[in-house]
């Protein structure tokens, strides 16, 4: 079900759970700023989740109030991961579900990460 994001952080969700180790994950990459594992159900060949270590809900909430230093390190680490899996050429899909409307299920902000094929034009509904 689709998550209000505009509700405190939840210490108890799946993303928090998997930053302390308490959940196993398929980790493809960790800096200071953010965790990066693949997708439970991918959605394309590569499918890849990147979250920040703080505790932001959406990423409404990681715009408004992560620092300066958080925000650059998480698209920096984006970039990067990106980078080492060859996916600059052919290219690649980054997406954030935001909220109900967005389809958001895990209130952790999160990227998704898809690359391995021709994506198609944007969304269907
Ligand atoms: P969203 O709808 O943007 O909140 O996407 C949540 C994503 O998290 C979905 O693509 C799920 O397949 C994925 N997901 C849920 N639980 C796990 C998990 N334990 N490990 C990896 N991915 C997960």
């Amino acid at each position: 079900m689709a998550i209000d994001a505009n509700k405190p952080y939840d210490d108890e969700n799946i993303f928090a759970k998997i930053l302390r180790g308490e959940i196993p994950s398929k980790k493809v990459y960790e800096d200071e700023w953010a965790y990066a594992f693949h997708d439970i159900a991918p959605q394309a060949p590569l499918h890849i989740l990147v979250i920040p270590k703080g505790r932001y809900v959406s990423w409404n909430d990681f715009s408004a109030s992560a620092s300066s230093e958080e925000i650059a390190g998480f698209v920096r680490a984006v970039g990067k991961i990106a980078r080492d899996h060859d996916l600059v050429e052919p290219g690649y899909r980054l997406l954030a579900n935001v909220g109900e409307n967005g389809g958001q299920e895990v209130p952790h902000f999160h990227i998704h990460l898809f690359g391995g094929k021709p994506l198609g034009r944007m969304i269907s509904a």
